[in-house]
């Protein structure tokens, strides 16, 4: 599997899937979610309700992933996922590895071969971006998948160095 780094916006990106940071009602978001509805379009939100009505009636849990087509973005497939929110007291690491192990899973069902992924949990829900970038590294090089490209899409330059980093690091 190649993974790569991108400074940027991950609705643009020209993939089979993009992962959104998504929370557990489906129901839209700030951040990644707010951007992949608002470009997305209206389909999106309608498979959301959807997947709230036939399978995630108390909604998606934390470190599940769950797909929806991507509406007017150039990706074919959001697949959704909810991070943890960062704890002081408890280690939630092993639920952040899930959303990328897991969102690695769905992508296999749908024969995604590429796959974009933002950096999650560390908006709103604080995660510090050094350690998240190093879960997320380890995760994918980890999972047993048929993706073959996983592209991280950071907004800024300090995320992007935070992934640089821990590529490096875990060479
Ligand atoms: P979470 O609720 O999981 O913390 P957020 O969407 O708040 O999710 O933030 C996750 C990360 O995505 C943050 O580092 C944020 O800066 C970044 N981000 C926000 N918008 C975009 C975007 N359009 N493309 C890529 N990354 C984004």
């Amino acid at each position: 599997m190649d993974i790569h780094l991108v400074q940027g916006d991950i609705t643009e990106q020209r993939v089979d899937a993009i992962v959104n940071a998504a929370n557990s009602s489906l129901l839209g978001g700030g951040g990644v979610d707010g951007a992949i509805h608002r470009k997305g379009g209206p389909d999106i939100l309608a498979e959301c309700r959807q997947l709230r009505a036939s399978t995630y009636g108390k909604g998606l849990p934390t470190g599940q992933a769950a797909a929806t087509t991507a509406g007017r973005l150039p990706a074919r497939w959001v697949i959704h996922t909810v991070g943890p929110v960062h704890s002081a007291t408890e280690d939630r690491s092993d639920l952040l590895s899930s959303c990328f192990r897991e969102s690695l899973r769905v992508a296999d069902e749908l024969k995604a071969r590429s796959v974009a992924f933002p950096a999650v949990s560390t908006g709103v829900y604080h995660w510090p971006m050094d350690d998240a970038a190093r879960i997320a590294v380890r995760t994918v090089r980890e999972t047993s998948t048929s993706v073959r490209e996983v592209r991280f899409v950071l907004f800024d330059a300090d995320a992007y160095a935070a992934f640089e980093q821990a590529i490096g690091a875990s060479d």
